[in-house]
């Protein structure tokens, strides 16, 4: 099934025992050499802290085969997944797939190395990045000096690449510490024509306890807003982003996405709650690990937890109230006849 008919199956048939997922993610490989103060997987581990283990390239390539019978879309993340060892090799042959959109993650330090590569298969290319001072930036990478310089350098050389074909989306997460630092981490991309998205640190799967209720983090999304209404390129509708403000509990609608762990184990019902239904190289039939999930695990949570996934909750506000995509079209169309007359 496309996108299209995996949103109108979501938008009609909330109960199905059917998966047809909007979108997957699938970690190349957990490891990362950096040690970001706010890392952490839905269970407050560091993705560093987690098993190293990973497929080979070529396997890589017949799980993603598979993924692809279910999904237009893909995000390939990590840990950071240009440390996956073929990790070129994986790019080359992705365009095979054929994929409508594969979205790359990355902490941009070796970014350099597989420029080609990427403008080759990515459509958006995302590199976190939370401060624009260069101690503040090393600090929280873990405190090597250097980094946050060869991150921004590596940002600039994917700006300039004479090939380039994707977007570039600077990913910030929102710390108690760092909110000062994104404004001015929102002028740069304004300027240099990035997209930001912004998001909350999360401990396991909520917003860290100093940002709710903080009003520095209520003023910096009520300032996204702003932008946004006047053309400032910035992810999510503004529906999402007062979501986002407010931290508000959610109707989550986990079986959106298919979320795969490095070895192709399938995420039940998502990364979050950290329960697998089974390995999709074994069982390529999505809908039968979903009905093995419900057995093992029970149907779609309903769930409290209160969780401030970025994607969950994207996914959840575009089904809740689907205006809101009409009026994100809107606004992009009027900001460019603005700019054109
Ligand atoms: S770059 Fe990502 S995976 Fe690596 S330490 Fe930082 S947050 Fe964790
Ligand atoms: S709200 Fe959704 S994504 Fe978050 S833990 Fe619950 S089911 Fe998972």
């Amino acid at each position: 099934m496309n996108a299209v008919g995996s949103f109108l199956h979501h938008f009609c048939a909330r109960n199905s025992r059917r998966w047809f997922p909007l979108l997957s993610v699938y970690y190349l490989t957990y490891k990362c050499d950096l040690r970001c103060t706010h890392c952490s997987d839905g269970n407050g581990e560091p993705y560093h802290r987690l098993p190293s283990t990973i497929l080979p390239g070529a396997k890589v390539i017949d799980l993603l085969r598979i993924v692809r019978r279910h999904s237009d879309f893909l995000v390939l993340t990590g840990g950071e997944p240009l440390q996956h060892p073929d990790f070129a090799e994986v790019l080359e042959k992705l365009n095979e797939l054929k994929f409508r959109g594969v979205i790359l993650t990355t902490n941009g330090i070796a970014l350099d190395r597989f420029l080609p590569e990427v403008t080759n298969s990515i459509w958006d290319l995302v590199v976190s990045l939370q401060t624009m001072d260069p101690a503040r930036g090393d600090a929280g990478y873990g405190g090597k000096a250097g980094v946050h310089q060869r991150v921004m350098a590596n940002i600039e050389r994917a700006a300039h690449h004479p090939d380039r074909k994707y977007e570039i989306i600077i990913s910030s997460v929102v710390t108690p510490e760092n909110i000062p630092d994104l404004y001015e981490v929102y002028r740069f991309c304004h300027h240099r024509g990035f997209r930001l998205a912004a998001c909350p640190q999360l401990v396991g799967v909520k917003a860290h306890p100093a940002l709710v209720g903080s009003r520095d983090y209520r003023r910096f999304f009520d300032f996204l807003i702003e932008e946004k209404r006047k053309g400032g390129v910035i992810q999510g509708t503004v529906d999402y982003l007062r979501q986002m403000r407010d931290l508000q509990k959610f109707s989550c609608r986990p079986f959106t996405m298919l979320v795969v762990s490095p070895l192709g184990e399938v995420f039940y019902p998502c990364l979050e709650l950290g329960q697998f239904a089974g390995n999709l190289l074994d069982e390529p039939d999505l809908h039968g690990l979903r009905q093995k999930g419900f057995e093992r695990f029970g149907p779609q949570p309903e769930c409290d937890t209160r969780c401030h996934s970025a994607c969950a909750l994207g996914f959840s506000r575009i089904l809740s109230n689907p205006l809101s995509l009409i009026h994100e079209a809107a606004l992009i169309g009027r900001h460019q006849i603005k700019k054109r007359f």
